[in-house]
């Protein structure tokens, strides 16, 4: 088993390179040969993680295809074997109904993966243990020939980071415009101190920015509060919230199927039950 410490600790970064164990023996297949010279100056890292945010789920596949390997994605579980210098991962697919075991051998030098930071605890203590490695960009004329950056916009919040947050409240396609939708959820997420989220059909509205799109193609969360506001539970929504602690969800619909995962549900017109939800928890 790799260290804990090592894995995750590299959770917070957004892509580490690091020698979380001993280098493996050199074990290149003829496969792979024509990422080799990358490959070979690499030889001394073992596994190569990141964090499975947006920016990674785009960088390291093509990381690993430039280094002729394969690339492991969003895993929940690692366990390493010494002996035979294999690491085993699983990963949820289809929409988190199925859970894939995944094993790369030792015929795979690096091992390039995402991890799903809400399925690991907090690493505790300092973390000084676990060394880092700070590699300077590469500029690739070739590249910067191609495309060029042009400006970098980033959303600023005051609340909580919907990836990281302890309580979330989402919005659905039954907010009606970006107006609404702030005019009803932010009280809501104010005065439980929640991060905002939204379903697709919001994102797609224009009702919210799409870094805040919860599910399978958005963020994964898994806070202690989930709170689900005229969202009807579709299994890619599912697939971003429901390994959350506590679900509770506002839906008119009582069949919707977001009260099949809800620990708590109110049938309910969504615009007379937040309000004086508000009210009662000032
Ligand atoms: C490949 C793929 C990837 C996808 N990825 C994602 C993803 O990452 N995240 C995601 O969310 N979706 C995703 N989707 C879309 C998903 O299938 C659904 O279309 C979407 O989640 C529906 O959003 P919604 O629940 O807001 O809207 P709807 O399904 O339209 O539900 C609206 C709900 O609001 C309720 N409602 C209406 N008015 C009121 C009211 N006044 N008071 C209370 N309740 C009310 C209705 O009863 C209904 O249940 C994906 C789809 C595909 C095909």
């Amino acid at each position: 088993m790799i260290a804990n410490t090592v894995v995750l600790a590299l959770l917070a970064a957004s892509v580490t390179l690091a020698t979380p164990i001993p280098a493996s023996s050199s074990g290149s297949s003829s496969r792979r040969s024509s990422g080799g010279s990358h490959a070979s100056s690499l030889q001394k890292y073992t596994h190569f993680f990141s964090a499975h945010s947006s920016a990674a789920k785009s960088i390291l596949p093509r990381v690993a295809a430039t280094l002729d390997l394969p690339a492991v994605s969003d895993i929940t579980s690692i366990s390493h074997s010494s002996s035979d210098d294999a690491t085993t991962f699983t990963r949820p697919i289809y929409a988190g109904n199925a859970i894939a075991t995944v094993r790369a051998g030792k015929d795979i030098p690096l091992k390039v993966v995402t991890v799903r930071a809400t399925s690991f605890a907090p690493l505790s203590g300092s973390g000084k243990e676990v060394s880092a490695t700070e590699v300077a960009p590469v500029e690739d004329e070739a590249a910067s020939s191609l495309t060029k950056h042009l400006e970098t916009s980033v959303s600023t919040s005051d609340r909580p980071d919907l990836g990281t947050a302890k309580k979330v409240v989402s919005g659905g396609r039954a907010l009606k415009n970006k107006e609404t939708f702030q005019k009803t959820l932010d009280p809501l997420a104010e005065v439980l101190g929640a991060a905002v989220g939204a379903s697709r059909a919001a994102v797609d509205a224009g009702y919210a920015d799409n870094s805040l799109q919860v599910g399978q193609t958005g963020k994964i969360v898994a806070p202690e509060l989930y709170v689900a506001v005229g969202i009807s539970g579709a299994i890619q929504h599912l697939a971003g919230m429901k390994d959350s602690k506590m679900i509770v969800a506002i839906n008119k619909d009582p069949d919707a199927p977001i009260f099949q995962v809800a620990d708590a549900g109110l049938v309910a017109d969504l615009y007379e039950a937040v309000p004086e939800l508000v009210e009662k928890l000032k």
